[in-house]
């Protein structure tokens, strides 16, 4: 069968975000998407109004039953919603039930892109610090990034997750809606080993992170290096957006949906 990417990711009913991001990108990379589901939220496509995580063992149940079953190589994780679930997801790498050679890509999902609660920032952080050793590749935004590490500073932050044992950083510049192009640098072991320059579209976008992490998931899982798969997925992300589905075309002020069913 195709390779398998196991997400732990909440679900999104507008499917903008989510999990079905997660189904989507990772399909249109080539592999299968496997979902233990953290969380269900009430939210739009423009907002977040409230959620309810799953509890751990039942998260844990719904992995270890793909685990079981489906040969799985690589793990995506994005909003997992309570520090009971990352701690649950750091148990199963720490006792090798996630098996060791698996990649694992880790979206430290905190808040949503239209600033609503994905959970208690301060416990998600604690928590994602003893998550980290175990990530291939982390992929923060600058605000998820300055929370993680500490520092202002995007470069010093990245290089301070690698110290952390993260193996590669991935920072995304486009949540800084002051700055112009969006950039991102890919960091393995503390060195920047890549750099790309994207546009930046006009409008903002409901579940471009999820999509884009997933997407990269999907490309380790069929084979790529990590460079090739980062950059194969900013080429498809920037045409999600370029497509993207405008939910109130009479205002542009609104958050908009990636199609990633787009030819690419
Ligand atoms: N996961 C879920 C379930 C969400 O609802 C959201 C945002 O609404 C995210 C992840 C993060 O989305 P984004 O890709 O926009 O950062």
């Amino acid at each position: 069968m195709r390779p398998v990417v196991l997400c732990f990711s909440g679900l999104d009913p507008s499917g903008g975000a989510g999990l079905q991001a997660d189904i989507e990108a990772i399909g249109q990379a080539g592999a299968h998407a496997a979902v233990a589901c953290t969380a269900i939220t009430v939210q739009d496509s423009q907002q977040v109004f409230s959620f309810e995580a799953c509890t751990a063992a039942l998260v844990e149940a719904q992995a270890t039953a793909v685990l079981d079953d489906l040969p799985v190589c690589v793990i995506k994780s994005g909003m997992l919603g309570t520090t009971d679930n990352i701690a649950m997801l750091t148990r199963l790498f720490a006792e090798q039930i996630i098996p060791k050679d698996t990649s694992f890509i880790l979206d430290p999902v905190l808040v949503a892109n239209s600033g609503g609660s994905l959970g208690d920032e301060q416990t998600l952080v604690a928590a994602f610090k003893k998550l980290l050793p175990y990530a291939t590749l982390i992929t923060p935004n600058t605000h998820e990034l300055r929370a993680l590490s500490g520092e202002q500073d995007l470069h010093i932050g990245a290089q301070k997750l690698c110290e952390q044992g993260a193996w590669a950083v991935l920072v995304k510049t486009s949540h800084d809606f002051d700055s112009g192009d969006i950039e991102q640098y890919l960091y393995i072991k503390g060195e920047m080993v890549h750099k790309s320059i994207l546009p930046r579209l006009d409008g903002e976008f409901h579940g471009s992170g999820c999509s884009l992490a997933s997407f990269i998931a999907g490309r380790l899982a069929m084979g790529d290096e990590l460079i090739e798969a980062v950059i194969a997925a900013d080429r498809w992300i920037t045409q999600t957006l370029i497509a993207a589905d405008a939910p109130h075309p009479d205002d542009d002020s609104t958050q908009l949906i990636p199609n990633r069913f787009v030819p690419f």
